[in-house]
């Protein structure tokens, strides 16, 4: 049985300790959990689910902490936390790692990477497996790997109702169709995921450009064009952030090779380095790196406890992405906030996995708001709704992984998709034991 904190019996200090551990966004709601049971075991997820239906709370679920919204403090449910329980194994024969919900991806990436694997885990080390991977999944070089949750080849789950099962291609189908992308609307508690992983690459090397402000143009078109035609094997991101002793914002433009051949991965960045703007203020080319190193980079650039306030889209592939986003990569209202552009090609030329994911654009843009103090709270909302407002009239939709339900409607999944995860979770959590996606009726 798991370490349970009651709230009506636990020292109040201990049970907000409780309440708030590990929760990434420092914009904490006022929302209170009856309880908060910390699982170190599949057993004790199972006993967790069994005390809830006894005692008829709701669930709600907590693997890293990383929802910016903190899907996981639900009022008077009982919270049942993940973080303890970490496990990890490959088998080497088939590269299937199984690996807990808990399970960061820095922990992934640390385990695999010294037996020659890799996964596409999540950008910052800190994101669990359990809430990225249901909800889709950008990974490191997501436009080659695909999808994080595209390698999911099976799960372990707890039922709504208490029973351990098991759902893959032959077995539950429909409860392994919304395990991917399905997102907090995932109707059970699953206790492991299986996945493929695949060799790591020889090499991973990068070159970076930081342009100032008056190159936003320049800089970012370029980046754009190169994005429609450059090799595969590169991915590229664009950040517009505040540098040091830089008054204005600055816009860094970050190509990422990942590949066997040394020759060609320097060959690819030479050639886009030959096209590269006049202007920049720094540039890096064709540095060694590792996935190790990039989420070094990641984890100090999205500092733990901060308040945040996030927003996300996936741009229309026509859309005139550097004209729509100016006002968001140079008017960020404090030095923290970050503004990011991911190139999704080729993973968007190619069709979707038959799953609950099931948007997707050339696009990918999301606001990061960073800042300090509560007084802010209400500025710094306004100006990301302000930016957002103009924004989402070009938007195919949005990544659930980074929105607050309650906060923005957006088109999360395509129609049928949206349908069928309303039916799956009718039919497998018919009492609403699981606590869903919060702000969004149908699927709470
Ligand atoms: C700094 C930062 C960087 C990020 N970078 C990326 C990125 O690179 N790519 C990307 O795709 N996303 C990214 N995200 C978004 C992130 O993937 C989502 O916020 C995700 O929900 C976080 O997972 P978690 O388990 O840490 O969060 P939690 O808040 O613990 O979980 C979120 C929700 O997922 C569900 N859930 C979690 N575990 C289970 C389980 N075992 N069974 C059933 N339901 C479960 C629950 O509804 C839970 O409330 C980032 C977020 C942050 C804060």
């Amino acid at each position: 049985m798991p370490l349970i904190v009651w709230r009506e019996s636990a020292d109040p200090d201990a049970y907000e300790t409780a309440r708030t551990s590990r929760l990434f966004n420092g914009v904490i709601p006022r929302r209170y959990p009856v309880a908060i049971a910390f699982a170190k075991s599949e057993q004790d997820i199972v006993d967790a689910v069994k005390t809830a239906i006894q005692k008829n709370h709701r669930i709600s679920i907590r693997a890293g902490g990383h929802s910016y919204a903190a899907w996981s403090l639900r009022s008077d449910a009982l919270l049942l936390d993940l973080g303890q329980y970490v496990e990890m194994d490959l088998d080497e024969n088939s590269g299937i790692v199984r690996a807990s919900p808990g399970v960061t991806g820095g922990q992934l990436n640390a385990y695999l990477s010294t037996r020659g694997r890799a996964f596409p885990v999540g950008h910052c080390p800190d994101v669990a497996l359990g809430g990225f991977l249901l909800g889709g999944g950008m990974g490191w070089n997501t436009n080659n790997w695909g999808w994080a949750c595209e390698s999911i080849v099976a799960i372990d789950l707890v039922t709504a109702s208490g029973e351990l099962i098991k759902a893959d291609a032959h077995n539950n189908t429909d409860l392994f169709w919304a395990a991917r992308g399905g997102g907090p609307a995932f109707p059970g508690v699953v206790t492991r995921f299986h996945l493929q992983t695949q060799p790591a690459p020889e090499v991973i090397r990068s070159s970076v450009y930081v342009y100032p402000a008056e190159h936003y143009s320049d800089a970012f078109n370029w980046i754009i064009k190169i994005a429609s035609s450059v090799d595969q094997l590169v991915e590229i991101t664009v950040v517009g952030s505040y540098k040091e002793e830089v008054q204005d914002t600055c816009l860094t433009i970050i190509l990422l090779a990942f590949g066997d051949d040394e020759d060609a991965m320097v060959g690819i960045l030479q050639k886009v380095d030959q096209s590269h703007p006049a202007g920049s203020l720094s540039r890096s080319f064709s540095e060694e790196t590792s996935l190790h190193r990039e989420l070094g980079n990641k984890y100090k650039a999205y500092p733990i406890g901060h308040r945040y306030k996030v927003d996300n889209v996936f741009l229309n592939n026509d859309a005139d992405v550097a004209e729509l986003l100016r006002p968001a990569f140079t008017t960020l209202p404090t030095r923290k906030s970050l503004a990011l552009w991911s190139s999704m090609r080729p993973r968007s030329t190619r069709a979707l996995t038959d799953m609950a994911l099931s948007i997707q654009s050339d696009h990918y843009f999301a606001l990061y708001v960073i800042w300090e103090n509560e007084a802010d709270d209400l500025e710094n909302g306004a100006w990301l709704a302000g930016v957002m407002n103009e924004v989402k009239r070009q938007a195919a939709g949005a990544y659930l992984g980074e929105q607050d339900f309650q906060a923005r409607e957006a088109r999360l999944w395509g129609s049928q998709q949206y349908e069928r995860l309303v039916g799956i979770k009718r039919k497998w959590d018919p009492s609403h034991r699981i606590c869903g996606c919060l702000g969004l009726e149908e699927l709470d």
